[in-house]
This record gives structure tokens, sequence and C-alpha cells, in this order.
């Protein structure tokens, strides 16, 4: 059921080199560099997303995933959403207004799987780059790399998948659009949705908790990930596996990691859910179909390096 959740709204990605990062993010994956804020941390957007930015980069030690956060309808919702994770058990925390440029306060919560999220009501809208807003043009000119479109979701790993999916269909409102059940019926993964996506965020039972797997981006056409496919390779960069299709969400896709060792996604069309959708499941023992719909093989390395 829905609770006024709308939809990803930003995620925050540690990295070790910000000039490195944003070669990655900016000149290969094609985001938009909004601004730098006083801590250093950069900002960018997918040239269609109309908020003012929609992945942060922060400088660390370590690479992978400080949180990832979520717009709600209005105040009101925000509020009452604050209050239910309260009740739910979760540790809540309020950031105040323009702890990030241009965004409302957010309320973060952790999750079973050891997680960070956030949502929040209100963020800067700066409009889609490059366009009017009026008689927009079909797209605009200076676009660069592979011309991601907008910041799409995030692949999670961790323990206790049960209790997280749990937080966010009955506490947030998500529906589970797909999942991987083993032979006695138990979830491996899960895959949520607040729209009519295949997923807004995904789930994957692993042993360590809080573990950063893959932000996706999502680009127009199969033309468009092979195209990311040939700039991978005209820019050596370190490739993982594509392209390919998913057989979860029937995605067309490409993976590849950023210089600090997170792995970035591009894809293309997949799946569409609607809320009276039952749940699409893949068994555990087709895994490798699920996983990689062509190979029909894991690669062990899709499964194992995460940050
Ligand atoms: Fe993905």
């Amino acid at each position: 059921m829905k609770k006024g959740v709308m939809r990803p709204g930003h995620i925050q990605l540690r990295v070790l080199d910000m000039e490195e990062a944003l070669k990655h993010y900016r000149d290969l994956i094609g985001l938009i560099e909004v601004e730098r804020d006083d801590q250093g941390r950069a900002y960018l957007k997918g040239w269609t997303e109309v908020d003012k930015f929609s992945v942060v980069l922060r400088e660390a030690d370590e690479p992978g995933m400080d949180f990832v956060s979520y717009k709600v309808l209005d105040n009101e919702t925000l509020d009452k959403l604050h209050k239910d994770l309260i009740e739910y058990g979760c540790n809540v925390e309020e950031i105040p207004a323009g702890e990030l440029n241009g965004c409302g306060r957010r309320i973060r919560f952790d999750s079973p799987t050891g997680h960070m999220f956030e949502i929040f009501a209100e963020k800067e809208q700066t409009g889609k780059w490059g366009l009017s807003k009026v008689n927009p043009e079909a797209w605009p000119r200076g676009l660069k790399g592979m011309k991601a479109t907008r910041f799409d979701h995030c692949l999670l790993y961790g323990t206790n998948i049960a209790g997280t999916l749990d937080l966010f269909q009955n506490v947030l409102g998500f529906d589970l659009a797909e999942q991987v059940l083993d032979a006695d019926g138990t979830r491996l993964a899960g895959f949520l949705t607040v729209s009519m996506k295949a997923h807004d965020v995904a789930f994957i039972e692993h042993p360590e908790p809080g573990k950063f797997h893959h932000a996706s981006f999502f680009l127009n056409t199969w033309e468009d990930v092979l195209r990311a496919a040939d700039l991978i390779s005209m820019e050596d960069v370190s490739l993982d596996i594509g392209p390919t299709r998913h057989g979860l969400t029937h995605g067309k896709t490409i993976y590849f990691f950023d210089p600090s060792g997170n792995r970035s996604e591009v894809f293309c069309e997949g799946d569409y859910h609607y809320p009276d959708h039952e749940p699409v499941t893949w068994m555990a023992e087709d895994l490798g179909k699920a996983i990689f719909y062509h190979d029909r093989v894991l690669n062990e390395r899709f499964l194992t390096v995460l940050t």
C-alpha cells in the first residue's frame, strides 16, 4: 500500500580520489557536475532529472555507500513516516535542511541489512539540464560519455533482507516486484518499487551487513548500452560483465567499476510493475539465468566483489 514515498532522490558514495571519480561519473557515465559544497562533496545529476542533484560523491579512505535517499510527497508525509520509523524501532536521526546544498530536512534511518537510508520532502528543482521548461528540445547538446539520463536504483547486499523488506513494504509502502526463492521458499533477493519500474532498490542476502553492490543509471536504448561498452574499452575501464540481459527485471545492462572499486551499471528497458501485480519469481537453482540471462552462469566476481 502506498505511504507517500515517490521515488529515489539521491545516493551518496564514498570515493578515494575526487578528481578520478569525476572522470568516471561525469566524463564517462556522463552525469552533469552541479557543484561542490564546503565539505568538498561533489553533486551530480542525470540530464533528465528535475532535481538539483541525485549523486553526491564524498572523498574518504574506503569506497562504498553512505546512504540512499527517497523523496516523499510533502512535509506532512515526512512527519508521519518519521514517527512510523521510530515506532518500528529504527535508529532515526533528523538531518537539518541545507546539510546537502539545496535539500530540505532529511530523516535518516538504519535497516536490518545494515544500510543507512533517508527520506526527504523538499529539494531545489533546477529542471532538466540544458532544456527549457517550455517547448523543450529532444535532448541537450554537450552531453558527455554514456549520456546517462538519471540515477535509477541501487543494489545492496546485507544480512536479514527479510527484515529490510518488511520495513520497506510495511512502513514505507514499497511493493515487492521481483524475488529469488530457494527450494524451501526462503527469499534470497527482493526487488522493491514505489513506481512502475521493476525496481527502485534491490536487496540480496549476504553474510556481511551494509554492503554496496552497484548504483545504476538509465540509458534510453540498447544502442546506448553498446556504445557504453565501446567507451569502457576505449577508456580501458575495469569491466565486470556485459553487455548482456538480466533474467530478473529483463533489463539490458553492462557493469563496470569506478576507480575506487565501486560498481556502476548502465542499462535500458526492463519490466514494469503495477501495484496489483504478483511478484515475479526466479528460483535459486536458476540463479545463473536469473542474473545473466544469456550466459546462464554466474560470474563469481558479481556475487562477491562489494564495497
Ligand atoms: Fe541494477
